[in-house]
C-alpha cells in the first residue's frame, strides 16, 4: 500500500504522458515495421474515437458521423498534397478545420430538428460518404481512391517512415492533452450538466443548442487530424476505409474504452486494432467483432474498460486510507464565513396566467419580492408554485402577463439568457450531473458568471486560469458556508437527499444571484440541516439577495418570511406578513387543513 500511496501522490495527468512518451520511444526499441504501422494506426483510431467520446460520451449527442469527417480529413490532406502542398502542419490544420466545418454544417440541421435526428442525420452522412465520394470522382478519384499523394514534409523537408511515426504520436499526445485539459475545465462540466438534462444547463446560463454542437463539432476536429495522418501513411486513400464497418469500429471502441473518459478512446483504440485487425480472417467477421465488443462493453461493464480503471483505483484509494470522509462541519452561525453583499433585483410578477391543456395552472397571478427579503410562496400541492417558478425562469412562455426582474422584462426569453440576468434555483428534485465531484457540480453554478471560452480553456491560457482559480475558491467557500466541505471531492450525485439539496443551494449561491428561486428545499432534510438552511437563507437575504421561497413547512415559512403569498389553484388568495397571513380566515379555511398535514410530513422525502 506504500506503493500506491507513492503512486498517488504524482500528479495523475503525468501516466498518460509518460504512456505517450513510451510510444513515442518504441522504435528505439527496434519496433518493427508492420507493429509502427499498427501503432500508428491505433493512435489515428484513438483521434476518432476520441472526437466520438466528447460528444456521445460528454454532451450525450449519439452521432455516429466522425467516419465522415475523417474522410473529410484524409481527403483535404491528400487533395492538398496532390495540389503540392504536403507541410503536414498545413495539412492537420485544413484537414482539422475542413472536418470542423463538416461539423458544423451536419451538426445544425440535425440537431436544430430535436431528439433522435442528430443520430440519424450522422448515421445516413456515413453512409452516403463512398458516394459523395464517388459524385466527385473527377477530383477524388471516386471508388478508385485517391492516389499520386507526395511524401508529407515538414518546413520543406521530407519526412521519412521512421519520422513520420513521431508525427502520428506526437500529434495523438497533444490532442489528448487539449481534451484533458476541456473535460475537466467549466466546459468540460457544462457538457455534462447538459448531458444530465438541458433544462439543468440552460438554468446555469448555458445555451444548450450552441453547446451541444459544440460538443459535436469540437469532436470533429481529431477526426479530421486522424484523416491527414491516414493519408500520409500509405499515401492512398480509398473510400472503403470510411464506411459502415468503420464507423461501427468507432463506436465499438469508443463503448468498450468508455465514452465517458479521456483515455479510454486509446485503450479501445489499442485493443480494436492490435487485437482483432492483425488477423486476416478478421476482415470478413469485422461487423460481428464490432458488435461483440459493443455487447461486452455497453452490456457487461457499462462505463467501459476505463470505468474499471476508476473503480479499482477507488478501491486501492480506500485500502491505503487516502480517502476517507472527514468529520462533517456542524458548528454554529459565528464556525461559518460570512456572506459577502448581494445584490438583489426586485421581481415583478404581474398578471401571469399559463394553462396546460385545459388545465389554468396560473390564472392572473401577481406577486413581488424585494431585494433583502424572503417572499414564501406556499399553496397546496398542484397550486401553481413550481410552475410560476418555471415562468420566471424561462422555461415556460406565458400565455399573458409580464414578469420583471430589475427594469428589465424576462417573459418570453430563454432560459440561458434569464440565468444570465441573475436568476439561479434549486430544483423540486435535486439535479445533479452524473460523475462530477461536488465541488465540481457547485463550481458549475458559475458558468454564466466571468464567461471564458474555449481556445483559452484548452490552451490553459492566464485568463482561464484565473477563471479557474475564482471558480474553485467561490465554489470551496459556499460549500463551508452550507456545511458540506468535508464532502468536496465525493462523487455528487452519491449524496444523500438532503445533502444534494444543499449542494444546489450553494451551486446557486455561486452565480452571483440577483434573484433566487428556491423550490422546498428544505423537504428531505434533517432537523440539524433545516436550521443551518433556514440560518443561511437568512442571511442571504440580509446580505442583499431576493429570494423567492416555495415551502411546505409552514413553521420554517412563518420564522424565515418577510412576505407570505398564498396560492390555490393558480390563484394568489392571500398575500402579506407572516403575522396576517397566520390569522387570515381565507387562508385558515382553504388551507391550514393541508397546510398542518405538511408540516407534520415536513422532514420526510417529498
Ligand atoms: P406545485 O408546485 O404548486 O405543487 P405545479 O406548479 O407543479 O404545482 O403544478 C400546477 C399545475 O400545473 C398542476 O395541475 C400540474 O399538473 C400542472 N402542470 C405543471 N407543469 C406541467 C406541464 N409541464 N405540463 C402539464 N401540466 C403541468
Ligand atoms: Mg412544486
Amino acid at each position: 500500500m506504500l506503493v500506491w500511496r507513492l503512486i498517488r501522490s504524482v500528479p495523475g495527468w503525468l501516466f498518460p504522458l509518460a504512456a505517450g512518451l513510451l510510444v513515442l520511444l518504441l522504435p528505439e526499441f527496434g519496433l518493427g515495421f508492420a507493429l509502427s504501422r499498427q501503432v500508428q494506426l491505433a493512435c489515428i483510431l484513438a483521434l476518432v474515437v476520441s472526437g466520438l467520446n466528447l460528444s456521445l460520451g460528454y454532451a450525450g449527442e449519439l452521432a455516429l458521423g466522425q467516419a465522415a469527417m475523417y474522410a473529410a480529413g484524409a481527403y483535404t490532406a491528400g487533395l492538398m498534397s496532390i495540389a503540392g502542398y504536403t507541410d503536414i502542419v498545413l495539412q492537420l490544420i485544413a484537414s482539422g478545420l475542413v472536418a470542423l466545418a463538416v461539423g458544423i454544417v451536419t451538426g445544425i440541421p440535425g440537431l436544430r430538428l430535436g431528439s433522435w435526428s442528430l443520430a440519424m442525420t450522422s448515421f445516413f452522412l456515413v453512409l452516403l460518404v463512398p458516394d459523395i465520394i464517388a459524385v466527385f470522382g473527377d477530383a477524388t478519384g471516386g471508388r478508385n481512391g485517391l492516389s499520386g499523394i507526395e511524401p508529407a514534409t515538414l518546413f520543406g523537408e521530407v519526412i521519412d517512415a521512421d519520422r513520420f511515426y513521431v508525427v502520428v504520436v506526437l500529434v495523438a499526445i497533444l490532442w489528448f492533452a487539449v481534451m484533458r485539459n476541456l473535460v475537466v475545465s467549466r466546459h468540460g462540466i457544462a457538457f455534462r450538466t447538459l448531458k444530465q438534462s438541458p433544462v439543468l444547463a440552460s438554468s446555469v446560463g448555458i445555451s444548450v443548442f450552441r453547446m451541444k454542437l459544440l460538443g459535436y463539432a469540437i469532436g470533429a476536429f481529431p477526426a479530421g487530424l486522424a484523416g491527414a495522418l491516414f493519408a500520409n501513411i500509405d499515401m492512398y486513400v480509398s473510400p472503403e476505409a470510411f464506411g459502415f464497418t468503420f464507423a461501427t469500429a468507432v463506436l465499438a471502441a469508443c463503448i468498450l474504452g468508455g465514452a465517458t473518459s479521456v483515455y479510454g478512446a486509446v485503450i479501445g483504440a489499442a485493443i480494436m486494432q492490435l487485437g482483432p485487425n492483425q488477423s486476416s480472417e478478421f476482415q470478413q467477421y469485422a461487423l460481428v467483432f464490432y458488435g461483440g465488443f459493443l455487447i461486452v462493453g455497453g452490456v457487461l461493464l457499462s462505463g467501459g474498460l476505463a470505468k474499471v480503471a476508476k473503480q479499482v483505483t477507488a478501491r486501492l484509494d480506500r485500502k491505503a486510507g487516502l480517502t476517507g470522509r472527514g468529520a462533517p462541519v456542524r458548528g454554529t452561525d459565528t464556525a461559518r464565513p460570512a456572506t459577502a453583499p448581494m445584490s438583489g433585483q426586485t421581481l415583478v410578477v404581474d398578471g401571469i396566467s399559463k394553462a396546460f391543456g385545459g388545465n389554468q395552472a396560473l390564472d392572473d397571478t401577481s406577486l413581488r419580492a424585494e431585494p433583502g427579503s424572503v417572499t414564501a410562496l406556499i399553496g397546496p400541492n398542484g397550486s401553481g408554485k413550481t410552475t410560476m417558478l418555471n415562468m420566471i425562469c424561462g422555461f415556460y412562455r406565458p400565455d399573458s402577463g409580464r414578469i420583471l426582474i430589475g427594469n428589465k422584462e424576462v417573459q418570453g426569453m430563454a432560459p440561458e439568457h434569464v440565468a444570465r440576468v441573475g436568476v439561479a434555483r434549486t430544483f423540486q428534485t435535486p439535479n445533479i450531473p452524473d460523475g462530477v465531484t461536488v465541488l465540481e457540480a457547485v463550481a458549475s453554478g458559475r458558468y454564466s458568471t466571468d464567461r471564458v471560452s474555449m481556445l483559452p480553456t484548452v490552451l490553459r491560457l492566464p485568463r482561464y486560469r484565473t477563471v479557474r482559480a475564482r471558480d474553485l475558491a467561490e465554489a470551496e467557500r459556499a460549500l463551508e458556508t452550507v456545511g458540506l466541505a468535508h464532502l468536496r471531492d465525493e462523487t455528487a450525485t452519491s449524496l444523500p437527499l438532503g445533502m444534494r439539496r444543499l449542494l444546489e443551494v450553494a451551486r446557486s449561491m455561486v452565480a452571483e444571484p440577483r434573484l433566487l428561486l428556491l423550490d422546498e428545499v428544505a423537504s428531505g432534510l434533517d432537523e440539524d440541516e433545516v436550521e443551518r438552511l433556514a440560518d443561511l437563507i437568512r442571511r442571504l437575504g440580509r446580505a442583499g439577495c431576493t429570494i423567492v421561497l416555495v415551502e411546505h413547512n409552514f413553521r420554517l415559512v412563518l420564522a424565515l418570511a418577510d412576505t407570505i403569498v398564498v396560492l390555490a389553484q393558480g390563484r394568489v388568495i392571500a398575500a402579506g406578513l407572516p403575522s396576517e397571513i397566520e390569522h387570515d380566515p381565507r387562508v385558515l379555511s382553504e388551507y391550514l387543513g393541508v397546510v398542518a398535514e405538511d408540516t407534520e410530513l415536513a422532514g420526510e422525502a417529498t
